[in-house]
């Protein structure tokens, strides 16, 4: 309806140097950063001390599908993928601590523990995991129980997406003897696994929303199953490895956070040094170097400029409303999201990061200990 109000068409994506406060395009950034003055003084300052120098990697990330959000990066090579995945998470993903990993060619690097505790350990009453404890479960029990536990009260979408989640995590356990089976076995393991493992209660298994989802997810693994004989040769590994391991000067390679409502980033090393970190209190790796100017997002129903977006939606910028449009709108509550300046606007529940960009203060390049803190660009509710 308002689609002429759009200005992506003519958008250009523009970033600032954290060090000169220059604005560039986002195609000559990268040459700024080897020849900014400021940066320049900054490294020779950092470098004039006794800190002890090491391998640095700089890095360019973006939205794979939304790539006017990006960032360019300086961590060591020494540093962890985990700290580059704690590092993406708190800067621009993190909503409900869902999977992440990376792709590095044929090898995926995964998060060492999955963050699913399908056994609640703390439970100090055991027979109430076990079946025929079920029924007499009480309900400061069934409360205190892990939302994933089968006994939990689920929506369809939550239990498929567990359902889901857990394939993912186990899929070995689950999945791999089931290659060349066909699709009536798949199905039924899938429907197994639903009731011993995401939901005992057999009221939801009987809904056709949930049986048509198994059904699509039986064939969707089916051909996974057929893809994953092609590709045997791909090797899983965990994200604790060093980058300079993983990857070097001028490898491309992609991340993704969350499996069920993803966001893709694709990464570059762009380029390496010999330097001295700059670690602030907290003990961050990573240092933002630029980072884009957020793109505009205006109001679909009056075009000024955007405070929220509605939830889901595949492309946010086309459905982005002001505070006063947002206030007379039927949205409510989980469905609008606030407008923040990273590749997850809008999804799942992200309300946005830990502010981080703009630490580059003049003060901090002295030795002089700032205690700075970040401050979250969003207050919640
Ligand atoms: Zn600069
Ligand atoms: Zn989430
Ligand atoms: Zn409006």
């Amino acid at each position: 309806m308002a689609k002429t109000k759009s200005t992506s068409a003519q958008f250009v994506s523009t970033g600032i140097c954290n060090f000169c406060q220059g604005e560039f395009e986002k195609p000559r950034m990268s040459q700024h950063l080897k020849f900014c003055k400021q940066r320049k003084a900054y490294q020779e300052t950092a470098n004039s001390t006794d800190a002890e120098k090491t391998r640095l990697f700089q890095l360019f990330v973006e939205g794979r599908y939304l790539p006017m959000y990006w960032l360019h990066l300086e961590m060591p090579a020494s540093a962890l993928l985990e700290d580059l995945d704690s590092f993406l998470r708190a800067m621009w993903l993190e909503c409900c601590d869902h999977l992440s990993g990376f792709k590095v060619g044929k090898i995926a690097y995964s998060s060492p523990e999955p963050y699913f505790e399908w056994v609640d350990e703390e439970q100090d009453e055991p027979d109430t995991e076990q079946p025929e404890a079920e029924n007499v479960v009480p309900d400061e029990v069934v409360a205190a129980t892990d939302a994933a536990s089968p006994q939990a009260k689920l929506t369809p979408d939550e239990a498929i997406g567990n359902l889901v989640e857990l394939l993912y995590t186990e899929y070995r356990a689950y999945l791999t003897d089931l290659i060349g089976q066909p699709l009536e076995e798949i199905e039924n393991k899938l429907l197994d696994l639903f009731t011993t493992r995401v939901q005992s209660d057999t009221t939801l298994l009987g809904s056709p929303e949930v049986q048509k989802e198994i059904h699509s997810l039986a064939h969707v693994i089916e051909i996974g199953l057929m893809e994953s004989l092609a590709q045997a040769d791909e090797e899983n590994q965990y994200m604790d490895v060093e980058l300079e391991k993983a990857v070097q000067v001028g490898t491309k390679f992609s991340y993704t956070y969350d499996y069920g409502s993803s966001t893709y980033l694709t990464l570059k090393v762009m380029a390496e040094r010999e330097g001295v970190p700059v670690k602030d209190e907290d003990g961050d790796l990573v240092r933002i170097l630029a980072q884009n100017v957020p793109p505009p997002m205006v109001c679909r129903e009056c075009g000024k400029p955007a405070t929220h977006v509605i939830a889901g939606y595949y492309d946010v910028t086309e459905n982005a409303l002001c505070e006063e449009c947002a206030k007379k709108s039927e949205f409510r509550d989980g469905m609008l999201l606030p407008v923040v300046n990273s590749p997850r606007v809008g999804v799942c529940a992200y309300t946005g990061g830990v502010e981080m960009a703009w630490e580059f203060e003049e003060e901090e390049w002295e030795e002089d200990e700032e205690d700075e803190e970040g401050e979250g660009e969003e207050e919640g509710e």
